[in-house]
């Protein structure tokens, strides 16, 4: 398993929720937050190790040692925003090298189900209410690009196309499977 670049079509698809807490499930949460903290991550969504559910991994100081910063979350959802709007930096593991500004409320309430179908309730704000938002919209085929401004759209332009460039080469060569069905 191994985290999938922009434009690999898993990232653009609508993830499915999760209805049982198999030991798939469970052994996809430990590679999740193995590839996250490999990649010096503070969040990783299933769509971006190619696998259509949802449920993403977090640490939110993206640091192995501090377990009571990391969490699985299964079929989260925002319950409320803040109107206070931040604009700050932020990149994607699915976009090694590529940083931009995003506007996003500052603060937000979720809801999710720890690995233990326990349901769970928290208020995060700054970074961590980033990390809650971004790997959410990941569940949603919504990526980090679609919310930059002009600016960051503009800027962003070259390294996309190498994106994609790379991404349709390794493709020729055979490097990407075609096929897509998760493994469960
Ligand atoms: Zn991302």
């Amino acid at each position: 398993m191994k985290i999938v670049h922009y434009p690999h079509p898993s990232l653009r698809q609508k993830a499915e929720p999760v209805t049982q807490l198999s030991k798939d499930i469970q052994i996809l949460a430990e590679k999740m937050l193995e590839l996250m903290y490999e990649h010096n991550g503070v969040g990783l969504a299933a769509p971006q190790v190619a696998q259509p559910l949802r449920m993403i991994a977090i640490n939110f100081v993206g640091d192995p040692e501090q377990k009571d910063q990391e969490l699985i979350a299964i079929n989260p959802v925002i319950i409320e925003a803040s109107k206070t709007i931040i604009d700050d930096r932020e990149g994607c593991l699915s976009f090694p090298n590529l940083f931009s500004r995003v506007r996003r409320p500052k603060r937000v309430k979720v809801q999710f189900y720890n690995l233990k179908g326990e349901l769970m309730e928290g208020v995060f704000e700054d970074l961590a209410a980033r990390i809650w938002q971004h790997e959410i919209d990941h569940l949603d085929g919504v990526l980090f690009i679609d919310k930059m401004g002009t600016v960051g759209r503009d800027a962003s332009k070259r390294a996309l196309k190498e994106f994609e460039e790379a991404y349709y080469e390794a493709q020729k060569n055979g490097e990407i499977p075609k096929d897509l069905t998760p493994r469960f």
